[in-house]
C-alpha cells in the first residue's frame, strides 16, 4: 500500500519505530544501524504460464531480516501492493515479534507482487511452485521457515512443502500454516485471531476492564479478523462492524458473527451479506466502538484519519495499520494502541507449536495448543505492560524495547559486529 505524504515509507517507519525504542534503552548506534537493515534480500522473478496460453512474468520477494535467536520466520503474502520495501518493513516486525514472545526464531518476510483473487487455482499453484524454486536454496526448517498471509493458505503451504521436499526430502517443518493432513496442527489455524483475544483479555484485565458487552469493529475478515470476531462474539463482546475487500456491515446492537462466516466460506464477499448496515471500509475505521481492530493491509490509520477514530483502544490485528503520524495523533488523543508485534504475535507462536510438534514428530492436542498460546501471550503482555509503566512510554516502544534488547544480547554474543 502506497503511504501517505505524511509518513516514510514502511520501512523507515518500522526504523522510527526500532530508533524510539532504541533511546529508551540506550542502545549502541553500531547495534541500532545493524538492526535497521535486513540480512539478506532475494528480489526473483516468477514467470507463470496463464491457462489462456499467455506468459506472465511476476516479481517475488525473501527478505531475511535476522537470525540472531533462530532460523528466519515470517509469511508470504499475494497482493499488488507487495514491493521491497514493504516487504522489508514486514521481515523487521517479525524479528521483534519472535523475540518479544520469547520463540527461537528470527525474522523474514516475503511476497509476489499479483491479485491471486483473479488467478484460477492452477495458475496460483504454478506461480507458488515456481517462487518456491527460486528461493528454495534460502529455505529450510533450521534456515527459513515461511507461513501464511495475506491471500495465501494452508493449501499455498503445502505446494512450499512439496516443491521443497522434492529437492530436499521429506521436510514438513519447512513451512508452518499447513493442512493438517499434511503436519500442520489443529489451533494454528485460528490462533492468530484467538491470540488477538488473548491479548485483549490481558489488556483489559490490567484496566480493571470486562471483555463483555464491549463493542468491537474489525476491519478485514480473512484468517485473522473472521476467528478474532468468532472468539469474540462467543465470549460475549459485541462484533458492532466487519468488513472485507468489498466493504462492511455494521449494527451498533452486535452482528450474528456465525452466519456472517457461513456467508463468507461460501465465497460471497460482506457486500453481498444480509445483515446490518452496509458501511464502506472508511466508515467503519471511523464508527464509535470501544476496540477498533484493523486486521486487514496495512497503513489504513494515519495522521490524515487519526482525528476521525472514535475507539478507546486500537489492536492491531494486521501488521503496521498505524503509520508513525497516526501513532502521534491518536497518543494526543489519549487512544491507546496494542502494537501488531504484541497484538498478532499469536498466529507466529502458533508456528512455532507446529514446527516443534514437526520436528519432534509429536503431536499435540488443540487444548495443550490453545493453551500454550495464551500462556506465551499473557506472559508477553505483562512484560510490555510493566516496561511501559516503569518507563513511562507506550505499549509499541516497550513492545520494541524488549524485542530489541533480546535481539542485540544474541546478536553481541554471536559475534555478528565482530567484523570477522
Ligand atoms: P487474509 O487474506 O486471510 O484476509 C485479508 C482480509 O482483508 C480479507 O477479508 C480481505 O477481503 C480484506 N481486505 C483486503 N484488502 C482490503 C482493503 N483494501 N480494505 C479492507 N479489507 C481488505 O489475510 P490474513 O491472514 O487475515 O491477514 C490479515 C492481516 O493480518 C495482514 O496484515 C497480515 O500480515 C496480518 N497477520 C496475519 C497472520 C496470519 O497468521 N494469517 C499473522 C500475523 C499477522
Amino acid at each position: 500500500m502506497s503511504h501517505t505524504p505524511l509518513d516514510p515509507s514502511s520501512h523507515e517507519a518500522v526504523n522510527h519505530y526500532i530508533g524510539q525504542a532504541a533511546d529508551i534503552i540506550d542502545l549502541s548506534d553500531e547495534v541500532r544501524r545493524s538492526l535497521s537493515t535486513p540480512s539478506r534480500e532475494l528480489a526473483v522473478q516468477v514467470p507463470v504460464r496463464l491457462d489462456n496460453g499467455e506468459l506472465q512474468i511476476l516479481h517475488g520477494f525473501r527478505v531475511q531480516h535476522n537470525d540472531s535467536r533462530g532460523p528466519y520466520k515470517g509469511g508470504i503474502r499475494y497482493h499488488p501492493s507487495v514491493d521491497l520495501n514493504e516487504v522489508r518493513a514486514l521481515a523487521s516486525l517479525m524479528t521483534w515479534k519472535t523475540a518479544l514472545v520469547d520463540l527461537p526464531f528470527g525474522g523474514a518476510k516475503g511476497g509476489i507482487e499479483v491479485d491471486p483473487t483473479v488467478m484460477s487455482v492452477y495458475e496460483v499453484e504454478r506461480m507458488t511452485r515456481r517462487f518456491t524454486l527460486m528461493v528454495a536454496d534460502q529455505l529450510g526448517p533450521y534456515r527459513d521457515i515461511p507461513a501464511p498471509d495475506v491471500n495465501t493458505d494452508a493449501q499455498v503451504m503445502a505446494w512450499i512443502m512439496d516443491e521443497f521436499s522434492d529437492i530436499n526430502g521429506y521436510s514438513p517443518a519447512v513451512v508452518t500454516g499447513k493442512p493438517l493432513a499434511l503436519g500442520g496442527a489443529p489451533g494454528r489455524e485460528s490462533a492468530t485471531g484467538l491470540g488477538c483475544v488473548f491479548v485483549l483479555e490481558a489488556f483489559l484485565e490490567a484496566n480493571h476492564l470486562d471483555l463483555i458487552g464491549k463493542r468491537v469493529a474489525i476491519q478485514g475478515f480473512g484468517n485473522v479478523g473472521r476467528h478474532m470476531a468468532w472468539e469474540l462474539f462467543r465470549r460475549g463482546a459485541k462484533v458492532t462492524a466487519v468488513s472485507d475487500v468489498s466493504g462492511g456491515v455494521f449494527n451498533p446492537g452486535g452482528l450474528d458473527i456465525p452466519q456472517l462466516s457461513d456467508h463468507v466460506r461460501s465465497g460471497k464477499l460482506l457486500n453481498t451479506a444480509d445483515e446490518g448496515d452496509h458501511v464502506t471500509n472508511d466508515q467503519l475505521l471511523g464508527l464509535g466502538c470501544d476496540i477498533l481492530a484493523p486486521a486487514a493491509l496495512g497503513e489504513v490509520i494515519t495522521g490524515a484519519n487519526a482525528a476521525s477514530i472514535n475507539a478507546r483502544v486500537v489492536l492491531e490485528a494486521a501488521n503496521y495499520p498505524v503509520t508513525p503520524s497516526g501513532d502521534v495523533a491518536l497518543r494526543e488523543r489519549g487512544v491507546t494502541v496494542i502494537p501488531d508485534v504484541l497484538a498478532n504475535a499469536g498466529g507466529v507462536t502458533g508456528s512455532y507449536f507446529e514446527w516443534t510438534q514437526n520436528i519432534q514428530q509429536f503431536t499435540w492436542k488443540v487444548e495443550r495448543f490453545n493453551s500454550e498460546l495464551r500462556d506465551r501471550l499473557v506472559t508477553a503482555f505483562t512484560d510490555v505492560n510493566s516496561f511501559a509503566k516503569l518507563h513511562d512510554c507506550s505499549l509499541r516502544e516497550a513492545a520494541y524495547a524488549i524485542g530489541l534488547q533480546r535481539v542485540s544480547e544474541a546478536t553481541k554474543l554471536r559475534g555478528y559486529l565482530s567484523g570477522a
